[in-house]
Formats: C-alpha cells, sequence, structure tokens
C-alpha cells in the first residue's frame, strides 16, 4: 500500500489522520504547485493562512456550481460554498475554513435542524455530532 506523504511537512499521513487532497489546478494557476498534493489539514491551514488558499478554492467551487444545472448553487458563508446535487437529492457542502467536505441527504436536513448539542446522527458513511453551545 502507498504510504501518503504531506506535501509541506514531508512527514506520512496515518490512516487516523484527516487528510486534504488539493484539487487538481492548470499549470498557470497560482496555486499549481499544489494541485493533486495531500495534505495533513492542519498543515494546509499552515498553508491558508499564508496563502489563502481556502478563499481562492472557495471562489473557484462558487463559480463551478453557479454554471451547472445538476449541481447549482445554493449559497456561501466565509470560505464555505453550498451545492444541491438534484440528482442524489443531497447537498454538498465544500468548507475550505476546516478544508472538508461532506453531503447531506435532503431527507436528513429536518432531523438535523432539529438535533440537540451532544446528538447524533447517522448521515451516510460517517456521521454528524452537534457540539456543545460554547455561550
Ligand atoms: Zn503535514
Amino acid at each position: 500500500m502507498n504510504k501518503k506523504i504531506c506535501k509541506k511537512c514531508n512527514n506520512e499521513i496515518l490512516k487516523n489522520q484527516p487528510i486534504f487532497y488539493f484539487p487538481n489546478m492548470p499549470k498557470w494557476h497560482e496555486l499549481s504547485d499544489l494541485s493533486k498534493q495531500d495534505f495533513h489539514i492542519n498543515c494546509i491551514k499552515d498553508i491558508d493562512s499564508e496563502r489563502n488558499v481556502g478563499e481562492i478554492l472557495a471562489n473557484i467551487m462558487e463559480d463551478i456550481s453557479k454554471k451547472t444545472k445538476i449541481r447549482p448553487f445554493l449559497g456561501r458563508s466565509g470560505n464555505i460554498v453550498v451545492q444541491a446535487i438534484l440528482d442524489e437529492k443531497s447537498i454538498e457542502i465544500f468548507d475550505f475554513e476546516d478544508f472538508v467536505d461532506f453531503d447531506i441527504p435532503i431527507i436528513n436536513l429536518e432531523k438535523i435542524v432539529q438535533l440537540k448539542p451532544t446528538e447524533t446522527i447517522a448521515n451516510r458513511m460517517t456521521s454528524l455530532h452537534v457540539l456543545e453551545d460554547q455561550n
């Protein structure tokens, strides 16, 4: 099995560590040096604070989703972009602040809205857990 090596710190990305796969970028793009590389989440966040990659990727994702009919743009908050996946009846959330993306079936949205702190709901292959309110 191939080890995944973080392009930023040059250490192995272990199985239990969250990973960010940088999308394929054209050669002319300012972020092309990061194209198709693997990163620890904390390492891509370090790069983000230096090079604003989250905002650039969110701008690209917003632009693409505003041009497609089957995955239309729903909304954006900061560097978090939400689009609909019409053929799967779900929404996909691209979070370029915490560098994760996940999708939620529309049928689960009402249940999620009703969740209370510390409750968890199964969502496809993962689960969503509501954190305690910090206020
Ligand atoms: Zn790293």
